[in-house]
C-alpha cells in the first residue's frame, strides 16, 4: 500500500495513516470540558478570549495559495467518440447538480438513450457531489450553516464583492479576509484543515463579518445560525475544541454525536463487538444516550432496510460486555438518510440500464450499500471496481478514507471522476515493458530478484472533479485487505493534482542561478520519478522466504551471496513472517525510500529518461535529458531539505513515510563526498540557506552513493534482516539538534499555504458539453462552488 498521497497535499492513501504531530494538538487532559458547554452558544460579539500568540495558529491563511485544477488540455484530448460521449453524460450530471432535484433524474436518465455506462458514470459523479453536505456534516456541526452563509453572501454581492463591503460598511481588507476564509474553507470543505485537523477562523473582526451579512435577512440569518451552532465560526473558549479528536479530551468532531461523555475505551468495545459481529463501521457514527446506552448509526437511504438487506440480518440490538455489562447497542439505521436516498434513487436508475452484468453487479451493490447500509454490498462494489481495469473514466465513491475519525474506523465522504492521462500510460506501459532491459541495471543480482517482473497497477489520471475535504496525490484503493490480496486494488496517481501550483509560487531553498531549469523541469522530473518509484521501484524485489517449514523459494544449500559484504546470507523469512510483521513501524517509510532510490538511480538512465521523451538516449547531461535529471535531482534534495518539518521535535518522531526517506536520501546526497550537495548559507539564522548540487557530478558521484544505499535497503529487506535494516535506516533519519532547531525553523519559516483547488465545473448547452473554468481566485472558487448548487 504504497501511495503518493505524501507528496503532495494530502498524508498518506491507506489506513495506517499518520497523523501529523502538530504542535498545538495535544493538550494536557486538565483542559477537558463538555462539548455541550459550547455548544449552548455565545453570541459571536461575545467570544471567548484566546491568547494572540495562540489564536494566530488559528489564523485562516493570508493569501491561501489558490490553485488551478488544470483539465482543459486533457478535456480537449478526448478525441474517441465513445469517450466524448461518457464525458458528455457525466457533464450533463453536472448540469443537473447545478440545477438539481432529485425529481428530475428520470427524466436525466430516461433522456439518455446511450449505454448505461455512461448513465452510470454520470450518476455516480452527481452522487460524489450530493455527498458534499455530508462531508460537511463530518468536519463540524458548523460546517454546513458556514457553507450556506458563504453561498448567501455571494448571492447577495452579485458578483461585486466590493460593492457589498461598501454597503455594508466593510473596509476592503475586511473584504479580503473574509474572501480568504472562504475559499480556505471551501478548498477543505469545512471549517477544520483536511490536512492538519485544526480549526482555521477568519482574520476580520465578528463585528465586521456580522456587518457584511447585515444587507439581506438571508445572509443575516444565515450568519446567526453559523455563529451559533456547534463551535462557531470563530476561537472556542476551550483550545481544545480547535482541534478533531476524541470528545473524551475535548477535541472536535461529529462522529459521535450528543455523546459528550463517550470514552475511548468505550468506542473500542462497542468497535470489537461489532467485529465481533462481523459488522464494518466505515458508514456508520456512534451515539452515547443519556441512559449509558449505544446507538450505531447507519448511513442509509431508508430507515428500515428489510432484513436481507442488512449485514447481521434481523438483529439490532445486542448486549454489551466486560465493563459495559447492562448496556446495550441498537443499531439505527437512516443516519444521512436524505443524501444516502438520493444517491441511492440515482444509482438505481443507473443500473435500469446497465450496459453489462459486471456493471449492473456493481450498480446494485452500490445502491443496496447507499439504501440499506450494507458495507458487505459496498465491498461487492469495490470487488467489481477493482476487476474493471484501465478504464478511460476512473471514479469511486463512499465512506473511504478513516483519517478524521479520531478512533480511524469511520469512513469520511468523498467521491471523484477522473480521465486517464493517455500520453503519460503510454510512457508507464513502455517503461514496463523495458523492465528487463532496466531492473540488471539495478545494485543486485538474480537471487535478490523475481523470476518475472510483475508489473504494479499503476495509472496516471487527471482529476475532472473530486469531492472531499482535501484532495490527494494519488489514490490506492479498496482498503480492504481481503479484496486487496485476492483481487488487487487499483494504485493510481493524479497528475494534475501534483503539477498545481500558483503562478509566481514561491521556491524556496533553490538557488538564484537554478530556478528557471527547476521551474521548467520539475513537472517532467516528476513524472519520471513517479513512474520508476511505482512501477520498477515497488514492482521490483524478492523475499527470500522458508515458504514452509523446510521448503524454501531459494537454495537453502547454497545460499545467495550477499553484494552487502559478499557472503551467503544467513537471514529469511520464517513460515508466516511477512515484509511488514517482520519490520514494523518503519516498513513503510523504509519500502517508499527504496522505491524512491530507484528512482533516483534508473532516473540516470537516458533510455529512461527518452521514454518520457527527453533526449535521445545518448548519455548527456547538457541537453533537454540532462536538465530534467538534474532537476530531479535537485527536487528530490529540496524534498528532503523541507522534510524536516514532519519531524515532531515533541515526540522525536516522523509524521510521514515519504519525507522520512526523502530525508534520508539528501543526507546520502550529502556524505556523497566532493561536494555533490552543499547547504550553503552565510547568515547564522540560515534564512539564506539554499542548496548547492554540482549537475556534473550526478552521475559520478550522485548515482553510485544511491546505489550504494539503495543496494544495503534492497539486500536487508530481501533477508528479512531487520537488525541491520532498521539499525542503518535508524541512523540515517535520526535529525540531530542543528537540524531539529535551526534548519526546521528556517524550512518552517518558508512554508507555503496549503493549496486549495479551484475544479471546472460542465455545461450542457443544446447538445454541446462545454468545460467551465473560473479564475484561481478567492472569488473563482466562491463562484465555482455556488455554480455547483449542491
Ligand atoms: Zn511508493
Amino acid at each position: 500500500m504504497h501511495s503518493l498521497r505524501g507528496i503532495a497535499p494530502r498524508l498518506s492513501l491507506t489506513r495506517s495513516s499518520v497523523r501529523l504531530p502538530l504542535p498545538l494538538h495535544r493538550l494536557p487532559q486538565s483542559s477537558i470540558r463538555i462539548h455541550s458547554k459550547h455548544f449552548s452558544q455565545s453570541p459571536s460579539h461575545r467570544l471567548p478570549s484566546m491568547d494572540p500568540n495562540v489564536k494566530q495558529h488559528y489564523l485562516a491563511d493570508s493569501p491561501p495559495s489558490v490553485v488551478k485544477l488544470e483539465i482543459k488540455a486533457h478535456w480537449d484530448t478526448l478525441k474517441d467518440e465513445s469517450l466524448r460521449r461518457y464525458a458528455h453524460y457525466m457533464s450533463r450530471y453536472v448540469l443537473f447538480t447545478a440545477k438539481a432535484t432529485v425529481a428530475r433524474t428520470p427524466t436525466l436518465v430516461s433522456s439518455c438513450n446511450t449505454t448505461l455506462t455512461v448513465a452510470g458514470f454520470f450518476l455516480f459523479h452527481r452522487a460524489a457531489f450530493e455527498g458534499t453536505r455530508v462531508t460537511l456534516r463530518q468536519v463540524s456541526p458548523e460546517s454546513e450553516p458556514i457553507y450556506d452563509l458563504i453561498l448567501s453572501l455571494h448571492r447577495a454581492a452579485n458578483g461585486d464583492w466590493a460593492g457589498l463591503a461598501k454597503k455594508a460598511s466593510v473596509s476592503e481588507e475586511d473584504l479580503r479576509y473574509f474572501l480568504e476564509y472562504a475559499a480556505q474553507f471551501l478548498g477543505n470543505c469545512g471549517n477544520y484543515k483536511g490536512f492538519g485537523d485544526s480549526k482555521f477562523i477568519p482574520r476580520l473582526p465578528a463585528s465586521a463579518f456580522e456587518a457584511l451579512s447585515s444587507t439581506t435577512p438571508e445572509t443575516k440569518d444565515a450568519f446567526q445560525k453559523a455563529s451559533t451552532t456547534g463551535g462557531g465560526i470563530y476561537e472556542t473558549a476551550e483550545q481544545s475544541l480547535m482541534h478533531l479528536g476524541y470528545p473524551q479530551s475535548g477535541h472536535m468532531t461529529t462522529y459521535y454525536p450528543d455523546s459528550p461523555s463517550i470514552t475511548k475505551d468505550e468506542i473500542t468495545a462497542v468497535g470489537d463487538l461489532m467485529e465481533k459481529k462481523g459488522l464494518a463501521l466505515e458508514n456508520t457514527r456512534l451515539r452515547k444516550t443519556t441512559s449509558g446506552d449505544f446507538e450505531l448509526l447507519i448511513a442509509s437511504g431508508v430507515s428500515n432496510p428489510p432484513s436481507r438487506d442488512r449485514d447481521l440480518g434481523e438483529t439490532d440490538s445486542f448486549e454489551l460486555e466486560g465493563s459495559l455489562k447492562g448496556k446495550t447497542l441498537r443499531l439505527v439505521f437512516g443516519d444521512y438518510k436524505e443524501e444516502m436516498a438520493k444517491v441511492a434513487h440515482s444509482i438505481k436508475q443507473a443500473e435500469l440500464n446497465a450496459a453489462n452484468d459486471n456493471q449492473k453487479r456493481m450498480l446494485e451493490a452500490y445502491a443496496r450499500h447507499f439504501g440499506a447500509g450494507s458495507i458487505e454490498s459496498f465491498k461487492e462494489s469495490q470487488r467489481v471496481w477493482v476487476k474493471d481495469q484501465k478504464p478511460a473514466l476512473e471514479t469511486n465513491l463512499g465512506f473511504v478514507e478513516t483519517y478524521r475519525d479520531p478512533h480511524g474506523v469511520r469512513g469520511e465522504w468523498e467521491g471523484f471522476v477522473a480521465l486517464v492521462n493517455l500520453e503519460r500510460t503510454r510512457a508507464f506501459g513502455t517503461l514496463v515493458d523495458s523492465a528487463e532491459s532496466m531492473i540488471p541495471k539495478l545494485p543486485w543480482g538474480t537471487d535478490f530478484e523475481k523470476d518475472k517482473f510483475l508489473s504494479p497497477d499503476f495509472t496516471s489520471l487527471e482529476v475532472l472533479s473530486f469531492a472531499c475535504s482535501g484532495l490527494p496525490a494519488g489514490i490506492n484503493l479498496p482498503n480492504y485487505d481481503d479484496i486487496r490480496q485476492n483481487l488487487g486494488f487499483k494504485n493510481v496517481s493524479l497528475g494534475n493534482v501534483l503539477s498545481a501550483k500558483a503562478p509566481n509560487e514561491p521556491i524556496p531553498f533553490i538557488a538564484e542561478q537554478d530556478q528557471e531549469v527547476y521551474r521548467r523541469c520539475r513537472d517532467p522530473a516528476f513524472e519520471v520519478q513517479v513512474g520508476i518509484h511505482e512501477l520498477l521501484g515497488h514492482g521490483t524485489g524478492k523475499l527470500l522466504q522458508e515458504t514452509a517449514p523446510g521448503e524454501y523459494n531459494f537454495d537453502i544449500s547454497n545460499p545467495p551471496i550477499s553484494p552487502v559484504d559478499n557472503k551467503p546470507v544467513k537471514t529469511w523469512y520464517k513460515p508466516g513472517q511477512t515484509w511488514s510483521s517482520v519490520f514494523g513501524a518503519i516498513a513503510s517509510s523504509y519500502e517508499e525510500c527504496r522505491a524512491e532510490c530507484v528512482a533516483m538511480a534508473l532516473g540516470c538512465d537516458f533510455e529512461i529518461l527518452k521514454i518520457f521523451g527527453f533526449g535521445d538516449g545518448t548519455v548527456d547531461m547538457d541537453g533537454e535529458a540532462g536538465d530534467v535529471l538534474f532537476a530531479a535531482y535537485l527536487q528530490m534534495a529540496r524534498a528532503g531539505l523541507v522534510a524536516v518539518e514532519f519531524w515532531d521535535p515533541k515526540t522525536q518522531k516522523w509524521g510521514q513515510a515519504h519525507m522520512q526517506a526523502r530525508y534520508s536520501i539528501l543526507r546520502t546526497f550529502l556524505d556523497a563526498g566532493d561536494d555533490f550537495v552543499k547547504l550553503h548559507y552565510t547568515k547564522d539564522d540560515l534564512s539564506d540557506l539554499e542548496i548547492r548540487l554540482d549537475r556534473s557530478k550526478i552521475l559520478s558521484h550522485g548515482r553510485p552513493a544511491v546505489e550504494k544505499y539503495l543496494q544495503k535497503l534492497h539486500v536487508y529487506k530481501s533477508t528479512a534482516d531487520v537488525e541491520a535494516g532498521k539499525g542503518m535506516y535508524d541512523d540515517i533519519t535520526s535529525v540531530d539538534s542543528w537540524w531539529a532547531s535551526q534548519v526546521r525553523e528556517v524550512v518552517l519559516k518558508n512554508k507555503v499555504p496549503r493549496k486549495v483547488f479551484v475544479q471546472a465545473n460542465t455545461i450542457l448547452e443544446g447538445d454541446k458539453v462545454t468545460l467551465k473554468e473560473y479564475e484561481p481566485t478567492l472569488e473563482g472558487i466562491i463562484q465555482s462552488f455556488a455554480e455547483r448548487n449542491v
